[in-house]
């Protein structure tokens, strides 16, 4: 996606050869129109799968997931990454997730009540970089018996598994934008791929 792009050029600061920084537009301060021309595009992607529920992990990927359920016209759930204490063991599913830019592990948890077997489930995340997060609600999803039809991403540090880890599990990957190289802290984007 151009726009993206454009952004990630002119507002993204990368660290350490592999962090981009993107806090100005994208995760603390939010640029809604972007944002919505995001979602936008994602909806156009998946919109003939009959997506019932948008699946994300908090705290950054709850922006561009409740505005694709709006767009779908679907409720948004979103995995916390610590368990309310008025949630019962019997009542949550839950998996564990590595985070890449923390380097902490956390137990990722959401309400039984919130996704079941009718469920078509489609995973929002604003980075896909080595896959642990979006591969810790698969087993959520996985655990409630719903169907995944999808992952939609902003974007993709392709030079890391997470798109390997999902494609060889058979899952539809669309990213908006994917980044083949931060070396020396510079951004270089994939040349040719599949990119909205
Ligand atoms: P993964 O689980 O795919 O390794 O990493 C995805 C998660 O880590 C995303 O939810 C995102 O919050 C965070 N993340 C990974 N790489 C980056 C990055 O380069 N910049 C930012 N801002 N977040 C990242």
């Amino acid at each position: 996606m151009e726009l993206l792009r454009e952004m990630v050029l002119t507002d993204g600061k990368v660290y350490d050869n592999n962090v981009l920084k993107v806090d100005s537009f994208l995760n603390h301060q939010i640029d809604a129109d972007l944002m919505l021309k995001m979602a936008e595009t994602l909806r156009d992607y998946f919109k003939d799968k009959e997506v019932t529920k948008i699946l994300t992990i908090e705290a950054s990927g709850i922006a561009p997931a409740i505005m694709v359920a709006n767009l779908f016209k679907v409720p948004m759930v979103f995995a916390k990454k610590s368990k309310p204490s008025t949630l019962k063991n019997n009542d949550i599913y839950e998996a564990q997730v590595h985070s890449y830019t923390k380097n902490i592990t956390n137990t990722i948890v959401v309400s039984n009540k919130f996704i079941n077997r009718d469920d078509k489930v489609l995973i929002i995340d604003d980075f896909l970089a080595n896959g642990q997060a979006t591969l810790g609600l698969m087993q959520i999803v996985e655990q409630a018996g719903a169907s995944l039809v999808g992952v939609g991403i902003l974007i993709e540090k392709s030079f890391q598994s997470g798109r390997h880890l999902l494609e060889e599990r058979g899952i539809n990957v669309c990213s908006l934008c994917r980044i083949a190289s931060l070396e020396n802290n510079k951004v270089t984007f994939n040349i040719a791929d599949d990119e909205r």
